[in-house]
Order: C-alpha cells, then sequence, then structure tokens
C-alpha cells in the first residue's frame, strides 16, 4: 500500500489480534484476556444474530463454562435439554447416543442459538480491560514483514483499520480470509451431502427430543427448540436443483413421508426462502501456522454437520490455544515451535472426527439417499437396539469429543 492509501488509517497496537467473533474467537479472546493477555477480536459484522447456525452446547463445552465458574448463569438463559439423542430408521425407534453417564458436571446437550451464547461470551469477555471486541470490521488483508505476519488490515465503517500484533489467529470460518491470504495448503475431504435447513412449528403432543429420520431415500433431522422444530433435510451433494425443479409441493411431501406426524404443517413452507442450503465441506489445512499466525476452529477444519459438533471442535481447539500460547504471548515469544504444538494436540481430535463423519456421510448417509426401498436396520443399529448401554459409546464420541479440553490454571500456558 502506498503511504497516500494508508493515510487516514487507523492502527492499533496488541498482542493477539484474533480475526472472527464465532465460538472459536470468542471463547480465545475470552481466555486470553483472563489469562492476562492483550486482545482485540475483529467481527465482520454488527452483531451475533444470523440464520441457524447451530444451537448445540455439547457437555464437554458446559464442562468448560463449569470450570469458568459460568455454568450456572448460562443455563440460566432459554435454553432446551436433551438427554438422549434418537433415530428412527425404517419406522423402528432406538436411543442412538444416551448422554446420562458422562462423566461431565452435565449429561445432556443443551441446545441454544448461537447468537445468545456468543452474546454470553462477549458480555463476560468484556469484564477485562485488555479485551477490545471491534464489530463491522471485515479484515481483508495481512500485514506482513519479512516473511512473518504482524497484523491485519480491515476495513470498518468509520474507514480503514490496522491491526498490529505478535500473534494473529485466524477463527473467521470456514471460509477463512486468513487462511486465504496466508496461502496455507487446504486438504478437500468430500461431502456427498448438503442439507436442507428450515423451521416447523411443534405442537404440544410431538416428542420433546432430537430425532434423525431414516426410510425410503431420504433422511429427515429435527432438533427440538421449544415453540418449533429446526429440521434439516439431507440432500444429495448439489442436488439443490433438481429438488426445486421437482417442487416445494413434492418436497413438503417427501418430509410429510418420512415424518408423518409433520404432514399437518408442512405447508408452513410457502417458498423457496423459508428453505435454507448449507453447502457441506469437509476439509482441514495441511499446517495451520505460519510465523506469527495461527488458525482454529473452521478456519482451520471444516466439520460435516454430522453429530454437529463443529461449534464444540472449534471452542475446544480455543481453549488448548490459550492453555498453549497465554504464557508464551504474555513473554512476547511467541515461536513456531509453539503454533507447531497446538497443531500437534488438535489434529487428533480433528482427523478422528472428520474420519468418523466422512465415514457416515459414505456408508451410512449416501446409501440411504441411494436407495427408495424400505430401509432395514444396519448391524451397528440393530446391536444398540440388542444391548442399549452400548449407545453410551456415540454418547461419549458426540459430547465429549476424542480429546476434551480443561481449563487451566489463569497463570499457565
Ligand atoms: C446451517 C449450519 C448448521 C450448523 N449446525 C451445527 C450444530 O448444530 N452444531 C455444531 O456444533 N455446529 C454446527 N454448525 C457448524 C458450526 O456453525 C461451526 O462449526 C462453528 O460455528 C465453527 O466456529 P468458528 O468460530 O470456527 O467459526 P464461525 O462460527 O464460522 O465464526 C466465524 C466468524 O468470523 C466472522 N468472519 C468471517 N470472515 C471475517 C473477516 N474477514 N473479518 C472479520 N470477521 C470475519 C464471521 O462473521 C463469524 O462470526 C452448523 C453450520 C451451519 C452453516
Amino acid at each position: 500500500m502506498s503511504d497516500e492509501e494508508t493515510s487516514g488509517t487507523e492502527t492499533l497496537e496488541t498482542t493477539c489480534c484474533i480475526v472472527g467473533g464465532g465460538p472459536a474467537g470468542m471463547v480465545l479472546g475470552l481466555l486470553l484476556a483472563r489469562m492476562g493477555v492483550d486482545v482485540v477480536v475483529l467481527e465482520k459484522h454488527g452483531d451475533f444474530l444470523r440464520d441457524f447456525r447451530g444451537d448445540t452446547i455439547h457437555p464437554s463445552t458446559l464442562q468448560v463454562m463449569h470450570e469458568l465458574g459460568l455454568l450456572d448463569e448460562l443455563l440460566k438463559r432459554p435454553h432446551q435439554e436433551a438427554k438422549r439423542l434418537n433415530g428412527v430408521v425404517g419406522g423402528v425407534e432406538i436411543t442412538v447416543a444416551d448422554f446420562s453417564q458422562l462423566p461431565t458436571r452435565c449429561q445432556f446437550i443443551a441446545f441454544m442459538p448461537k447468537w445468545d451464547f456468543l452474546d454470553f461470551l462477549s458480555e463476560h469477555a468484556k469484564h477485562y480491560r485488555n479485551f477490545r471486541l471491534w464489530m463491522k470490521a471485515e479484515v481483508k488483508d495481512l500485514i506482513e514483514e519479512d516473511g512473518q505476519v504482524v497484523g491485519v488490515r480491515a476495513t470498518t465503517p468509520d474507514g480503514p483499520l490496522d491491526v498490529r500484533a505478535r500473534l494473529t489467529v485466524g477463527a473467521d470460518g470456514r471460509r477463512s480470509t486468513v487462511r486465504d491470504r496466508a496461502g496455507l495448503k487446504v486438504i478437500d475431504l468430500g461431502a456427498p451431502i448438503d442439507v436442507l435447513w428450515m423451521r416447523l412449528s411443534r405442537r404440544a403432543d410431538d416428542p420433546d427430543q432430537p430425532l434423525g429420520r431414516f426410510d425410503q431415500g431420504r433422511v429427515f433431522v429435527m432438533l427440538f427448540r421449544g415453540e418449533y422444530w429446526q429440521c434439516g433435510y439431507v440432500i444429495a451433494k448439489g442436488g439443490i436443483d433438481e429438488t426445486r425443479r421437482k417442487g416445494l409441493a413434492a418436497f413438503r411431501e417427501d418430509i410429510a413421508k418420512v415424518a408423518p406426524f409433520m404432514r399437518d404443517r408442512v405447508g408452513e413452507l410457502r417458498d423457496w426462502d423459508d428453505v435454507k442450503l448449507l453447502t457441506v465441506t469437509v476439509d482441514r489445512l495441511e499446517t495451520w501456522h505460519r510465523p506469527g499466525l495461527l488458525c482454529i476452529g473452521d478456519a482451520a477444519h471444516a466439520m460435516s454437520p454430522i453429530g454437529g459438533v463443529g461449534i464444540n471442535l472449534a471452542i475446544q481447539d480455543a481453549v488448548a490455544t490459550a492453555n498453549i500460547l497465554a504464557a508464551p504471548l504474555r513473554a512476547g515469544t511467541v515461536s513456531s515451535a509453539d503454533l507447531d504444538r497446538v497443531q500437534k494436540r488438535r489434529i487428533f481430535p480433528t482427523k478422528m472426527t472428520q474420519r468418523l463423519q466422512v465415514f457416515l456421510q459414505d456408508c451410512v448417509l449416501g446409501r440411504v439417499l441411494g436407495s427408495s426401498a424400505k430401509l432395514n436396520l444396519p448391524w451397528p443399529l440393530r446391536l444398540l437396539r440388542r444391548f442399549p448401554f452400548l449407545s453410551r459409546i456415540p454418547a461419549r464420541v458426540i459430547g465429549m469429543g476424542f480429546r476434551p479440553e480443561h481449563i487451566g490454571p489463569r497463570g499457565s500456558g
């Protein structure tokens, strides 16, 4: 940039600049501020209120909130609790995951809109004077000197903003500008599915736990959200044009077939604006860092919606990052080896979760979508039906993940 272009640019100095005020960025900001590190979080939107982006707060995240002393206050906010995840496969209902025996403070998944959770985190982070959240600040580029990332360039309604930092963290989601500008190599694991999301009202005599329904070429997920169901209809990758071509009436009929008790309300889908497309991506960075820069959360690894674990994995990344980097950040000596320790710690749960998701996408969802016949219970589900205690295994994988992280003492890192 020329001198002319940079004149009028506001410049901030901080220790850690976090790009993105999603679950990864807000939790990392809160934890680092609590551990005495000066932090600036840049978020491109003006608030956290957006379309449905996942509402699940899993037992591992509730545990983190408990360890921070914030759990009771969080659970005072409106939410629903799911103690089990049930599936109806070919008309047979089974419990796929039973959280009641988890060795965690909360043995349930809390359903709370992501924006409420992010508001809660930002309220608490703002208690720390060394935490600054800058909304409507969209990062467009990195500032680099001698091969080292030393900050970011953002645009704000008041003009350009440069933030110079010892460490820049890309927590800007699965379409990360930071990872793109840093030229980090992305490994695409592929996904044979997309998901159509919609809301349908809930009646008093409906079930009160989340449900996945699988039958005759259809997969339909229903998340209990109090007054309404947040529903996901799985389609083959790129199948949106075909679904639209068949028409909304045919789509409503498909839903009524897989979830007959919804037949009386599928008319609430008045046009295609009521149905949102999630293009499913599963990928991860080969290397999550460069000198002066680290990516975490979806920016480092976009997850499939299977298991609804993206938010929780992003938060676990943030906890590990704070535990590993707080001390070097305070000392002003963050090395590439420190950044690599974060990747080494989090690559195992990321790979394991993605492997499982890809297996389920290809071998279960792909097969259901590819067959119009009445579905027989696959053998793993027959096993779960025969030995219900086995549903504790998926509960552990979904609820706690492969490597749960814990809040270290304030001075650690
Ligand atoms: C429709 C849908 C349903 C989902 N359902 C679930 C679910 O039920 N459970 C679950 O666990 N996960 C779910 N997910 C996935 C989940 O939303 C993500 O895995 C999780 O939010 C990742 O957190 P993150 O903080 O890494 O990124 P994000 O939540 O994507 O946050 C990134 C933030 O960065 C901001 N940002 C982006 N670019 C810039 C920029 N250039 N400058 C400044 N700010 C920027 C964005 O505005 C955003 O606030 C769902 C996703 C979608 C799309």
